[in-house]
């Protein structure tokens, strides 16, 4: 939940590994794993928005990296994550992000055909809209 809204559920494994939303993003990197390598952490820059004001369009906007043109003025409405994210996941788990669902205009292929920037896709987005990156080779299971 971000500013009294939900802006992003879904299934646990995938939002832990590829989060669709940028705070979601942040909030991942706001606290250290607590196996593997030591990783630096970027946390969520700025702070919340006063809830006494009416927020205009994403209440995320001044603290998102990934803010564009439609951002300070459309307010982002709960829809499916982009095609292709948590693909790759989903198959090998052999469930589906069905009932995934995310607040946030880059998800949008009409207002970005491009499709995701690489930092949201956590390595696992599938085949998605042009411009993505292709998955890694999947891993055979011993
Ligand atoms: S809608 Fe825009 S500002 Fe809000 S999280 Fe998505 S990219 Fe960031």
């Amino acid at each position: 939940m971000y500013a009294g809204e939900i802006v992003e559920y879904g299934p646990s494994v995938q939002m832990g590994t590829a989060p669709a939303h940028p705070y979601t993003a942040g909030l991942l990197h706001s606290f250290p794993e607590l196996l593997g390598e030591r990783q630096s952490l970027h946390g969520v820059p700025g702070s919340p928005p006063d809830l006494r004001q009416p927020i205009r369009g994403c209440a995320f906007t001044p603290r998102c990296g990934f803010a564009f043109e439609p951002c300070s003025s459309v307010h982002p409405a709960l829809g499916p994550p982009a095609p292709g994210l948590g693909a790759a996941e989903s198959a090998r788990r052999r469930d589906s992000p069905a009932g995934w669902r995310v607040a946030c205009h880059l998800h949008n292929p009409e207002l970005r055909p491009e499709g995701l920037p690489a930092a949201l896709t956590g390595g696992l987005a599938g085949p998605g809209p042009a411009g993505r990156e292709p998955d890694p080779p999947a891993k055979e299971n011993p």
